[in-house]
C-alpha cells in the first residue's frame, strides 16, 4: 500500500521544481552569510509551498500533512535551512494560526503569511526553559481591559523578521505550570527587541532573541481560550515533529547524493571509491536510514491524516529516529568525502551541521523518550 496520492505526487514535483530553480541558488549563501532568504520566500508563497496545510481558500497549498511533510523532503534535500524555516513558518505558526485561531483573525493574517508578504513565528521557548515549556515565565496581566505582555523568548526561527507571533504567556501562578499559560496572535510592534543568534546549522533562518516590553493585546487576540493554551501548543508540536521528520529525511537524501556522485568519481589506490566494498556498505547504510525515515515519516503523517490514535506514539518515535537517522546519514557522506567532506566547499558539510539542530529543536531527543515512556506506561502499565 502507498502512503501517497497521486495528488501528493504532484505537490512533489512542484516543490522538487521550485527548490532546484530557486532555493538551490541560494543555499549556500544562507549558510555563509546568515542569509535570510527573503524574496525565495515570497516565490514559494506563490505557489503554496510555504504553507502546505492551509486552506486554498486562504491562499494555502490545501494539502494534508502527508503534503506538507513531501514539502519539506524535496526542500530540505537541497537546503536543511529553508526546509527548517518552511516548516516553523508553515505547520508551528500557519498550520496553528489555522487550527485555533478566530475566523477573523485567519481571514486577516492567513493570506498574507501564505502570500510570503508577512513572516509568522512560533514563540515558546525561553532562556529558563525549552524542554520545561511549563515554567515559562513571559507574563501577560490583564490591565484596564487590555492584555500586557512582558517577557523573553529564546531560539525563534525567523524570529527577526516575523510580523506575526504566535507567542505563549503566563496568565496565572507560576505553580500552575501548564493550566496557566494563554497563546496569544501577536502583531509586531515597537515594543519587540528582536536580536540575531549566531548558530552552528540550518543558517539563514531569522533564528532570534526577543524581549516583549509592555506589549498591548485584546481578547481577540487570544488564540483559544485564556489559559487553554497547552493544549493548542502540544497539538502544534506533535504535529511539528512530523513535519521536522520530512526535514530530515530531506536532508539524508542530499547528503546521500552528494556522497553517491563522490564515491562514484574519486578515485585511489587505482580505483574508484565507489568499487571498494567499505564505500559500498556505507552507500547501502546510508539508503537503510533513508528510506527507514521515509517510512516513518509518511506512516506518522498517514495516522494524523486519517485521525488514528496510533498518532501520538508514531509522531515522538518518528522524530527521534529520523533525527538519529538524518546525523547518521550526513556523518558518514563527510566521512566518505574524507578531508573535503571537512572543508567548507562540500555540501555534506553543511548538511552534517544543519542535521543536528533535529535532535534538539521541538523537543530533543530526550524530551522525545519522556515522552514515550510516559505513553509506554499507560500501554503496559
Ligand atoms: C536553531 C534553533 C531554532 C529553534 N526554533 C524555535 C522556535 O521557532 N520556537 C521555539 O519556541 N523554540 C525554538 N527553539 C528552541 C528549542 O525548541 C529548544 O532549544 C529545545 O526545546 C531545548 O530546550 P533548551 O535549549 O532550553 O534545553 P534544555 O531544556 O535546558 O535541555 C538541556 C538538556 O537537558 C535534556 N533534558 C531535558 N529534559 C530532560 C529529561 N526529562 N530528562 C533528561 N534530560 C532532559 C535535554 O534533552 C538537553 O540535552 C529553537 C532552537 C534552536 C537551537
Amino acid at each position: 500500500m502507498s502512503l501517497l496520492t497521486q495528488e501528493h505526487e504532484l505537490v512533489r514535483k512542484t516543490a522538487r521544481e521550485f527548490a532546484e530553480k530557486y532555493v538551490e541558488p541560494i543555499a549556500r549563501k544562507m549558510d555563509r552569510e546568515n542569509y535570510y532568504p527573503r524574496e525565495t520566500i515570497r516565490e514559494a508563497g506563490k505557489l503554496g509551498i510555504l504553507t502546505p496545510t492551509v486552506p486554498a481558500e486562504y491562499g494555502g497549498g490545501g494539502g494534508d500533512l502527508r503534503s506538507a511533510v513531501v514539502v519539506l523532503e524535496e526542500l530540505g534535500r537541497i537546503s536543511g535551512g529553508f526546509s527548517l524555516l518552511v516548516e516553523a513558518y508553515g505547520i508551528l505558526f500557519a498550520d496553528a494560526v489555522n487550527n485555533f485561531a478566530s475566523k477573523r483573525h485567519k481571514e486577516d493574517v492567513l493570506p498574507k503569511v501564505a502570500a510570503g508578504e508577512k513572516i509568522g513565528a512560533f514563540a515558546l521557548s525561553e532562556p529558563c526553559c525549552g524542554s520545561d515549556a511549563a515554567a515559562i515565565q513571559t507574563r501577560a496581566e490583564k490591565k484596564g481591559g487590555e492584555w500586557v505582555i512582558n517577557g523573553h523568548k529564546m531560539w525563534i526561527t525567523n524570529g527577526l523578521y516575523a510580523d506575526y507571533y504566535l507567542l505563549a504567556a503566563r496568565t496565572g501562578p507560576r505553580e500552575a505550570r501548564h493550566k496557566a499559560i494563554t497563546v496569544f496572535l501577536l502583531p509586531r510592534s515597537e515594543c519587540v527587541e528582536a536580536a540575531p543568534i549566531e548558530v552552528m546549522g540550518v543558517r539563514g533562518t531569522g533564528t532570534a532573541e526577543l524581549k516583549f516590553n509592555d506589549c498591548r493585546a485584546s481578547d481577540d487576540d487570544v488564540v483559544g481560550e485564556v489559559n487553554g493554551g497547552w493544549k493548542i501548543i502540544m497539538h502544534t508540536l506533535d504535529v511539528g515533529r512530523v513535519a521536522i521528520s520530512g526535514v530530515a529525511l530531506g536532508i539524508a537524501r542530499g547528503a546521500f547524493e552528494e556522497a553517491l556522485s563522490w564515491a562514484k568519481n574519486r578515485e585511489l589506490f587505482g580505483k574508484k571509491l565507489m568499487e571498494m566494498q567499505n564505500a559500498q556498505f556505507e552507500l547501502a547504510e546510508m539508503l537503510a536510514a533513508i528510506e527507514t525515515a521515509r517510512a516513518l515519516a509518511y506512516y506518522a503523517a498517514y495516522l494524523y491524516d486519517t485521525g488514528s490514535p496510533d498518532f501520538l506514539l508514531m509522531s515522538h518515535v518518528a522524530k527521534l529516529q529520523t533525527a538519529r537517522l538524518a546525523v547518521d546519514v550526513t556523518r558518514r557522506a563527510v566521512q566518505m568525502e574524507g578531508g573535503f567532506g571537512y572543508s567548507k566547499e562540500s555540501k555534506a558539510e553543511m548538511f552534517y551541521r544543519d542535521a543536528k539542530i533535529l535532535e534538539i529543536g521541538e523537543g530533543t531527543n530526550e524530551v522525545m523518550k519522556y515522552v514515550l515512556f510516559k505513553l509506554l506506561e499507560k500501554r503496559f502499565g
